[in-house]
Formats: structure tokens, C-alpha cells, sequence
């Protein structure tokens, strides 16, 4: 293979760049030329394609966000759009295409390659919401940043003895909760893989309150409900005085942590590798700190596992008072 593109897609996370500067650098060192493909899906029909070099990829491993942009693209999702897509590879004479992204990319990305593009997917989205990969790009970096939300808002809290309802991103996964709260010593956390009874969860605000904790930190994953509904429901319950704080996008931005730059250099690594030897149709991912990949279908059907064990440990362990 002699000339790859590289494009991210879907919702952008910290370390995209860093999988694109190693992505670029290792076809460049293998003699392969790399295309970068403006705005997802959307520039790929559109032609938004340039050829990449080295001044480009400087000085971004450190930044946030994408410098090839990101898209959604109803198009690419029909048949026609897909058609228009690979004809733009076939005008550029481009033979593979990593794809960063998440689940959603994958698919499209699994439909293109079937069209006979070698397509390579590396997993981006802070949710870790991937099952066939134990990290995704992002998912340190958001847990880094909000767990230092928590403990800025714990001191406000604390300030005035109120309890603090934090809301984190995460529809089907609780990975950033989990891994926020407990980073951030929440005393409770609320997931949509095990949320437990709004009532329940009252109750023991309740009684940390009536034991003398005066000050406590909730984590709420998107999925498992917002947090102005829950303040609300736990202060017509208890009468605790209880704020919802929604940190929102500030979860999605930032520089990527020193972790996750690594994780994306590795799997730009393998992304590279593979398309060299004309392997196409696969997904980069980590398992037990060993780089994998496997097929789109199966990084697609595999569903995401939860650390159920964890999750009680933190709630019913780390949490008591
Ligand atoms: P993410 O990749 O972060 O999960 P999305 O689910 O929004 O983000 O997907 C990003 C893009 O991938 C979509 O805008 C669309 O162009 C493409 N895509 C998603 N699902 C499909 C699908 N089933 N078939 C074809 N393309 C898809």
C-alpha cells in the first residue's frame, strides 16, 4: 500500500491528534504517503483531501480536539453517499483509510471496507463505551478532568455543608462515573448499568447527614438520570440542601493526559502496520496493556462489561462514614 487517508469522525475526544501525528509518522518511516481527510465522513464525499506532511503534525500531540476536524454525516449512511465516498478514495488513488472514532464510525467504516477499501478503525470516544477494548482515546483524560471538577466543587460544598450532584457523560456507559467517582472519593455513584433506587439513594444522603457527614459528592452518569431531576427528587425527600452541578462539554476538551498519548500512539502504530501489509477491515484496541486487533463485526457486537465488583466496592466500601 502506498497512499493511506486518516479521519475522525463522530464526537471528538483529547488524543485524536496524537493518533494522527503517530499514525502519519509510521506510514511516512514505511514509505507510505498519508492523506488527511477534512470534517469525518462529510469531507470524505466532498473531497476535503490534502496530502499530510511533517509541519502539519507538529506541535499538535499536546492539543485537544482534532486538527482534521470531526462530522456526522446522514449521507454516509446511505448507500449512495457510501458510493460517493469510495469513488473520492478511488479519485486519489487512496487504498486505506483509518478511521478514528466510535461505534457508530465503525459501522460506517465496516461498510466502506466491504466496498474493497482497506479501512482501519482506532476506537476515540471518552465514554469507553467500546467492549472488545479495555481504553478508549479520551476516556483518561475525561476522568482527569472531572475528578478534578469534583474536588473543585467539593470545597463549595463544603463551605456551605451541601451536597453536590455531579452529572457526567456516559448514556449506556458508566465508565466516567465509575472511574471519576472514584478517583474524586464520591460518596455515591449512580450508573445506567446498576442505579440504584432514587429513594434508596435519598435514604443514604440521609443518613451520612444524620451521622454527621454533612458534605457529600454525587457522580450521575447521563444514562442513569439528570442531576437536576435527581437534586430535586433527594430535596422534596429529605430537605437536603443539594446542588446539580453539569460540567457538559469542558468533559470532552482539554489536553489529552500523557496516558492517553500514549494509547494513541500505539494504536497509530498498529493501524499503520496493518495497512502496510494490505490488512484491511480491522479495529485497534488494548487488552491487558497488549495492542489487538480485531473485526469490525466483532468490535461492534461486543458489548461493553462493566465492573460491576468495582462499582459495589466503591459504594459499599469506599463510601462508608
Ligand atoms: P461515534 O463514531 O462517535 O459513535 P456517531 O454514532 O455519530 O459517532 O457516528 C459518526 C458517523 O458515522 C455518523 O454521522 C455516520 O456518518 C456514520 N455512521 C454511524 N452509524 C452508521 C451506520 N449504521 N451505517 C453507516 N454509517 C454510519
Amino acid at each position: 500500500m502506498k497512499r493511506i487517508g486518516i479521519l475522525t469522525s463522530g464526537g471528538d475526544t483529547p488524543g485524536m491528534n496524537a493518533a494522527i501525528r503517530a499514525t502519519f509518522k509510521a506510514c511516512d518511516a514505511m514509505g507510505m504517503e498519508t492523506f488527511g481527510i477534512y470534517h469525518g465522513y462529510v469531507g470524505l464525499i466532498a473531497g476535503r483531501i490534502e496530502k499530510l506532511n511533517h509541519a502539519q503534525v507538529e506541535n499538535i500531540m499536546h492539543k485537544g480536539g482534532t486538527i482534521l476536524r470531526t462530522s456526522r454525516s446522514e449521507e454516509f449512511k446511505t448507500e449512495d453517499g457510501r458510493k460517493k465516498a469510495y469513488r473520492m478514495l478511488c479519485a486519489y488513488d487512496i487504498e486505506g483509510v483509518v478511521v478514528i472514532g466510535g461505534d457508530g464510525s465503525f459501522k460506517g467504516a465496516e461498510l466502506l471496507n466491504d466496498m474493497g477499501v482497506a479501512i482501519i478503525g482506532i476506537p476515540g470516544t471518552i465514554d469507553n463505551d467500546m467492549g472488545y477494548t479495555d481504553f478508549t482515546i479520551g476516556f483518561d483524560t475525561a476522568v482527569n478532568t472531572i475528578t478534578n471538577e469534583i474536588y473543585n466543587i467539593r470545597d463549595t460544598m463544603r463551605a456551605h455543608d451541601r451536597v453536590g450532584v455531579v452529572e457526567v457523560m456516559g448514556r449506556n456507559c458508566g465508565d466516567i462515573a465509575l472511574w471519576a467517582g472514584i478517583a474524586g472519593a464520591a460518596d455515591l455513584i449512580l450508573t445506567s448499568e446498576c442505579c440504584m433506587e432514587w429513594d434508596e439513594a435519598a435514604a443514604k444522603l440521609m443518613d451520612f447527614k444524620l451521622r454527621g457527614k454533612l458534605t457529600s459528592i454525587v457522580v450521575i452518569a447521563e444514562g442513569a438520570g439528570r442531576a437536576a431531576d435527581f437534586a430535586e427528587f433527594v430535596h422534596n425527600k429529605t430537605g437536603i440542601d443539594i446542588k446539580a452541578i453539569v460540567p457538559g462539554y469542558v468533559q470532552r476538551g482539554g489536553n489529552p493526559t500523557a496516558s492517553d498519548r500514549v494509547l494513541a500512539s500505539r494504536f497509530g502504530m498498529r493501524a499503520a502496520e496493518l495497512l502496510k501489509n494490505d490488512i484491511g477491515g480491522r479495529a485497534v484496541g488494548i487488552k491487558d496493556n497488549k495492542i489487538i486487533d480485531v473485526s469490525f463485526a466483532e468490535a461492534i457486537a461486543t458489548l461493553d462489561c462493566f465492573d460491576k465488583k468495582l462499582y459495589d466496592f466503591s459504594n459499599d466500601v469506599l463510601a462508608r462514614f
